[in-house]
């Protein structure tokens, strides 16, 4: 896994827009970074710029020791988590998980060692030879996580992706995400509104307000008065 460093990262859009300004974070190994604060205030552009999705304007990314080119992109090995999701809806659960490494020529044993490990983390062993369309909303949402977590990402990048869950799916996940974090030893980056998402999976919660970052603690400090 991964650890990560903003130094004085910025980002103006064409349009004159400050979003971002001076960000400077270190992210350790298997932290569970939690990104908080106000709509607009800047969080989706941070996690984008990080995932390569959006130009740094100025400032430097670090990952694992190694300064990132800004203008020239550049595979990250991070793996973005969004919302929504996308199955192919003519494969089963199994090759919906497998598809990315199929691409990759990995090998038949160990493609299925790994599907087979991200199902069990997910809960989802049972549905392996299902199609999307016989899943609920929060089984498709395991599938989609599950895709990511066998290509073994340095680390996750997650905007907001519970959100569009009723209460009960989003306590479920919070479990399946804290075992990605614990089991896997993952690196997380987590954008939401939720406090009890903050609170029960953050090893660090950063709050941004209009751009800038506000206060960076872990969350038994900052809820604690
Ligand atoms: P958050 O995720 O915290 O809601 P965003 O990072 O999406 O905030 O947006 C930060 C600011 O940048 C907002 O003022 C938003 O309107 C602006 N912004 C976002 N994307 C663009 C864009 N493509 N062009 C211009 N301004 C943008
Ligand atoms: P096991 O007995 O270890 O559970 P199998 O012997 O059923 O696994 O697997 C045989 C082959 O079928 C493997 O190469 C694996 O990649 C593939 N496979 C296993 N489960 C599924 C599934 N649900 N859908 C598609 N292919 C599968």
């Amino acid at each position: 896994m991964a650890s990560l460093s903003l130094v004085n990262v910025c980002k103006t859009f064409k349009n004159g827009q400050i979003a971002v300004k001076d960000f400077n974070l270190d992210i350790k190994d298997e932290e569970f970074l939690i990104l908080v604060g106000p709509s607009g205030c800047g969080k989706s552009t941070t996690l984008r710029m990080i995932a390569g999705l959006e130009e740094i304007s100025s400032g430097e990314l670090w990952i694992d020791g190694a300064l990132m080119n800004l203008t020239v992109p550049q595979k990250r090995d991070l793996a973005m988590v969004f919302q929504s999701y996308a199955l192919y809806p003519h494969l089963t659960v199994y090759e919906n998980i497998a598809f990315s490494l199929r691409v990759r020529n990995i090998p038949q044993i160990e493609i299925e060692e790994r599907v087979k490990k991200a199902a069990d983390i997910l809960c989802i062993r049972h549905l392996l030879d299902r199609k999307p369309f016989a899943l609920s909303g929060g089984q498709k949402q395991r599938v989609a996580i599950g895709s990511v977590i066998v290509r073994k990402p340095k680390a996750y990048l997650m905007d907001e992706p519970l959100s569009n869950l009723d209460a009960k799916l989003r306590t479920q996940m919070r479990v399946e995400l804290s075992k990605i974090h614990k089991e896997l030893g993952a690196t997380i980056i987590y954008v939401t509104h939720d406090q009890v998402e903050a609170m029960t999976l953050g090893t660090k919660i950063v709050v941004m307000n209009a751009g800038v970052i506000q206060q960076a603690a872990p969350p038994e400090v900052l809820y604690n008065n």
